[in-house]
């Protein structure tokens, strides 16, 4: 079980917490609890970190911002003790769940279960802290922001557990942000495949690496809410969205739609570079440079000729690294040989995902027909098999998610049932 920022934000809603877990002890369950830091409390500790350092060393960062996890996981055992049932904390280093070295974005490399499955089988509740473990130099790491999804998924496949639920403030995964559009439709299951691309264009309901852990480890997920009456049906019940392999949806029965979710992300920025030489290794000069400092350049266009022998070429690279992007763009002018950079932060990438469009054609042309009858302007574009991505004006996000979300029938009231 684990549960979200929202679900530990103080000592009332850690003692419904407390009582979730409880109820699913009684219902004949061993339970490994996986927690957050309260909401906004890791928030705070990166602030704190940037105010004493804006150079922070990532070892430090980490010892800092894996406190508040630490605070969360002692009051939900404490909480537990105070309902009667037995139950302890298990640190990162406790457990120990072992990482790599790459502090502030660790990876998690092996977890050695074996004296806390001896413990929960003796009866007590192990309550984890998410998003730390211990690096392999010895000290405390972090796993990245949403990162105690991945503490969750990791520490279900180490127990070999039934089912990983994700506790959230939400009832489950949605067919787009419910907090965005009012008529987003709640979905009963979702395929790994499509949680993943979900995940990493936007939907932040699940961290990104926890999907392909859970994919590449077979954990069953279920994401579900723990904003729920005190007798409200148990997990057991599957009432929340269920994360699952392709087979299993099958089994499942459920109606498929073309597109199974939109998402949205503001978190990119675009760059153009007008008049690069059209020749062989342009491309490379403009790229290379980006990828040795680690940015990830994610849609790339490049234009037709403009003059004879000239490109422009437009790409998208997270808004975080902009101004990083442009030093080493300005750094690299003499060797690729553009005429100007033009960014634009202000952008917003929206994506459509269904495993269905491997098998319909005319899917992404519905998409660019809706945006152009609203006048929404498309500035780039990019695919994979599940996915189709466009690039438009940050101001016209939540518009264009809801034209998407009724052109492709998602709406909640157009539900046959
Ligand atoms: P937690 O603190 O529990 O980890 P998060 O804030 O990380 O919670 O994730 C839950 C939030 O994800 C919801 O409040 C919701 O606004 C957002 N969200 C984005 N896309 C979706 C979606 N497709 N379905 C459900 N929730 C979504
Ligand atoms: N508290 C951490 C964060 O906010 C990890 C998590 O909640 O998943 O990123
Ligand atoms: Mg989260």
């Amino acid at each position: 079980m684990k549960f979200g920022g929202t679900s530990m934000a103080g000592t009332e809603r850690i003692r419904r917490v407390a009582n979730i877990v409880r109820r699913q002890q009684a219902a004949g369950h061993e339970v490994a609890v996986v927690v957050s830091a309260m909401a906004g409390e890791t928030d705070r500790l990166v602030n704190f970190c940037r105010e004493a350092n804006p150079l922070y060393d990532p070892a430090e960062y980490d010892v800092v911002v894996a406190a508040g996890e630490q605070i969360t996981s002692g009051l939900l055992a404490l909480t537990l003790q105070a309902l009667g049932c037995k139950a302890r904390s298990w640190l990162g280093w406790q457990v120990p769940i072992h990482t790599d070295t790459a502090h502030a974005k660790a990876r998690i490399t092996d977890i050695d279960a074996q004296a806390m499955m001896d413990s929960m089988a003796a009866g007590e509740i192990a309550v984890i802290p998410g998003f730390q473990g211990i690096a392999d130099d010895g000290r405390v790491a972090t796993l990245g922001r949403g990162g105690s999804d991945t503490s969750a998924v990791a520490v279900a496949a180490a127990v070999k557990a039934d089912r990983c639920d994700i506790y959230t403030d939400v009832d489950g995964v949605y067919t787009t942000d419910p907090r965005i559009v009012a008529k987003a439709r709640k979905l009963k299951a979702v395929t790994f495949e499509e949680m993943l691309e979900l995940a990493s264009v936007g939907s932040k309901v699940l961290q990104t690496r926890s999907v392909s852990l859970a994919m590449k480890e077979g954990v069953r997920v279920q994401v579900l809410s723990s904003f729920v009456d005190d007798d409200a049906p148990l997990a057991d019940d599957l009432p929340g969205t269920l994360i699952v392999s392709d087979e299993e949806l099958e089994g499942l029965d459920m109606e498929s739609q073309l597109v199974t979710g939109i998402a949205a992300d503001k978190n990119e920025a675009k760059v153009i570079l007008t008049r690069v030489p059209d020749r062989p290794g342009a491309v490379a000069s403009v790229f290379t440079p980006l990828a040795a400092a680690n940015i990830n350049v994610d849609m790339i266009i490049q234009n037709v000729g403009r003059e004879k022998g000239e490109t422009d070429v437009t790409f998208t690279v997270p808004s975080a690294d902009l101004v990083r992007t442009q030093a080493l763009l300005e750094e690299a002018k003499p060797s690729i040989g553009f005429n100007r950079i033009i960014t634009d932060p202000k952008v917003a990438k929206i994506s459509i995902v269904g495993v269905g469009m491997r098998s319909h054609a005319g899917i992404a042309s519905t998409m660019f027909k809706s945006l152009a009858d609203r006048g929404i302007n498309i500035q780039a574009i990019s695919t994979s098999e599940i996915k189709v991505s466009v690039l438009i004006d940050e101001d016209e996000t939540e518009l264009a998610v809801r034209i998407l979300h009724t052109a492709y029938g998602l709406d909640v009231n157009d539900e046959a049932a």
